[in-house]
């Protein structure tokens, strides 16, 4: 690397960029009710980045001090050979969390090898204990399937495993409770989402479906003393964290409507195609698939590409309740 290449990369705000979000797949086995359409429209599989030209791009970040980096999608665990990356990514120098982000589908199958590879913090998704209710919120899945999978995450080693909820009013939020006892009889976190407003569905109305963070602590609260925490992970980031005196399970809020956490940002995400995005509420962004698939494109190319991009790096998000969303591309294409 040459002198004109930072160790570390700060944005514009003089935040420190440490976190890199690879979105592997905007392909997924559920549909979300909060994540996408019923018939979406997936990215066409030229422009869908290959693993090797992810690999070459988390090598660059890591080069310029990135020391986190989650594989998310779309369901990562759909993509084809994704052991393989993670092999690369947990062998890779100086990457010190590789963690992944998964709807649990596969987990029966992959919890294992996954934590042989190097991964060694997951993110399981779990919005309901009841099969119906589940079916209903993810459209194809199989709760069984997907406990079944935490099982086997839970036995497998991990540094650590935190189930996401993203709670709709009238839907699942009746499960709170239910959800926080179900991590603490398995010693793992679990966070509590707001949903957020990437793209137009038609399923519901997130306006109506808004469930404060708060309104859910309090709710918690009424069961479980909790006890605020500053920052157990180690990163900043935008979950809130309460411990409880009787459990090892912490339980989070993420709450990007009612809890602005920007001026604590640390991430960029790449999507599938190769867009290095800088915000998820904002459209700033930068193409590096040109780059990558110039013949005889350098690493350092690339790393010179993502301090560019760092440049463009917005402030803050400006996410509203309307059920007009000002951000039309769907989470799985934005790497969640
Ligand atoms: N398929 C994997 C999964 O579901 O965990 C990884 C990708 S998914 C897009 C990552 C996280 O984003 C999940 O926890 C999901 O619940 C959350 N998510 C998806 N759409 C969302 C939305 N509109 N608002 C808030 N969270 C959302
Ligand atoms: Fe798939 Fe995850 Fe989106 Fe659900 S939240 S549709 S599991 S990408």
């Amino acid at each position: 690397m040459t002198p004109s290449i930072p160790a570390h990369l700060v944005d514009p705000f003089q935040r420190r960029i440490n976190y890199l979000r690879l979105s592997v797949t905007d392909r997924c086995d559920f549909r979300c009710v909060y994540c996408m359409a019923e018939d979406m429209q997936f990215v066409p599989r030229a422009q869908v980045l290959s693993l090797e030209e992810l690999y070459r791009v988390a090598q660059a970040a890591v080069g310029l001090g990135i020391s986190k980096i989650r594989l998310t999608g779309g369901e990562p665990l759909v993509r084809r050979n994704i052991l393989w990356l993670a092999e690369q990514l947990g062998a890779l120098p100086g990457l010190e969390t590789l963690a992944l982000t998964t709807n649990g589908s596969q987990l029966a199958r992959l919890a294992q090898p996954l934590q042989q590879a190097g991964v060694s913090t997951l993110n399981i998704s779990l919005d309901s204990l009841r099969p119906r209710r589940f079916r209903e919120l993810t459209r194809t899945g199989d709760l069984h399937q997907v406990l079944a999978g935490i099982d086997a995450a839970v036995s497998s080693g991990f540094q650590r495993i935190k189930l996401n909820a993203v709670i709709l009013n009238g839907r699942n939020d009746d499960e709170a409770l239910d959800l926080v006892e179900f991590a603490r009889q398995r010693g793992i976190d679990i966070a509590f989402i707001e949903e957020m407003p990437l793209g137009r569905i038609d399923e519901h109305s997130r306006r109506l479906s808004f469930c404060s963070s708060a309104e859910l602590r309090r709710r918690i609260a009424q069961r479980y003393t909790l006890a605020a925490l500053g920052d157990p992970a180690g990163n900043a980031g935008p979950a809130r964290y309460f411990s409880m005196p009787d459990s090892a399970t912490r339980v989070g809020f993420i709450s990007p409507h009612s809890n602005n956490f920007c001026h604590l940002c640390n991430r960029v995400r790449l999507t599938v195609e190769g867009r290095l995005l800088l915000c998820l509420g904002n459209e700033h962004s930068v193409d590096l698939r040109p780059l990558l698939r110039r013949p005889g494109s350098t690493r350092q190319e690339l790393a010179e590409a993502i301090v560019a991009a760092l440049a463009l790096k917005p402030e803050k998000h400006h996410f509203t309740h309307d059920d007009e969303p000002e951000i039309l591309r769907f989470m799985n294409t934005t790497g969640g």
